[in-house]
């Protein structure tokens, strides 16, 4: 009797044992059975190459022989957009000044002096003047400001912005309010003005940058005016970093007409002053340029790209 038991118990131990060894070979209740994105399948006998060819098989068909599949093309909804950090960002760019300056007036605002008694558009401003010098290269602003502003659009371009350019020869007659204008109907989301300092002091150096003031004064204007401060600090910071440059400061301002009619964040960049010795000798060089783009465009960047996950 004793002897039958322990026959039986191994029996049945067997038996659970041939179960076990089943349920593991097959399929798990979370993945469907013949699922074709499992290429390490097997296929069973009676699935063939032309099962999901037939329309008439239906949803329920069997599924697709996984040795065709992987010699199928990549299907088109795996191919995804060329899609690069400034896609979809529309920028424009100013060199400042041009060639020849317009000596005409032109309203310093939009707005008037019932918003602003002081900044608005009984006041006006020559048209756009052609700029300072370098002291000590003889080399005109205008001619600075466009080579930075050709390096800016190349690199934002090749990350995938829209450039609109208010200038790309020294040859235009645009005026400071024109390029506001311009800037607003292309739908820029920033508008960057790029310039070159002067000063009596030899000694002064180092990058600034010049955003909007209270202007209208309105609860609408104050929200630009904050955020144009703090994109003012980003650019001011990430061209100092590529440049090395001093940091001087972010200051507000009312007195400029391509913010005041500006309707996007629009930032004035003074890159370096054309009166020091250094930075006379360094704004004219190719490889400066290139830090004063790619500080600009670090910025733009940060501040307007896209996010890609890690
Ligand atoms: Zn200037």
């Amino acid at each position: 009797m004793k002897k039958t038991a322990i026959t039986v118990i191994i029996l049945m131990l067997a038996a659970v044992l041939a179960a076990a060894v089943c349920v593991s070979c097959t399929t798990g209740p979370d993945e469907p059975s013949g699922s074709p994105t499992d290429g390490s399948r097997t296929p069973g006998p009676e699935i063939t190459a032309t099962t999901t060819k037939n329309p008439a098989d239906g949803p329920t068909a069997a599924p697709t022989d996984v040795s065709n599949q992987t010699e199928a093309p990549t299907p088109s909804w795996t191919e995804e957009p060329d899609i690069k950090p400034l896609s979809g960002v529309v920028i424009y760019i100013n060199a400042g000044h041009q060639g020849k300056g317009m000596t005409e007036k032109e309203p310093l605002a939009p707005w008037g002096p019932e918003y602003n008694g002081q900044y608005n558009n009984t006041v006006t401003k020559t048209k756009c003047t052609s700029g300072t010098e370098g002291r000590f290269t003889h080399v005109a602003e205008h001619v600075v400001t466009l080579q930075i502003a050709l390096k800016l659009q190349a690199l934002c371009e090749e990350q995938g912005a829209t450039v609109v350019m208010s200038r790309t020869t020294e040859d235009v007659t645009k005026s400071n309010v024109e390029r506001a204008l311009e800037a607003n109907e292309c739908g820029a989301d920033i508008a960057l003005h790029i310039h070159c300092n002067g000063s009596e002091n030899q000694n002064a150096s180092g990058v600034e940058v010049y955003v909007r003031g209270e202007g209208k004064k309105t609860e609408a204007y104050k929200k630009l005016e904050d955020k144009d401060y703090i994109l003012g600090l980003s650019i001011l910071e990430e061209i100092c970093k590529t440049t090395g440059a001093k940091k001087r400061y972010v200051s507000k301002s009312d007195n400029y007409s391509t913010i005041n009619w500006a309707e996007m964040s629009s930032l004035i960049i003074e890159c370096g002053f054309m009166s020091n010795e250094e930075e006379d000798n360094l704004l004219v060089t190719d490889s400066y340029q290139n830090k004063l783009a790619q500080g600009m465009l670090n910025f733009l960047i940060k501040e307007f790209g896209i996010l890609f996950p890690a």
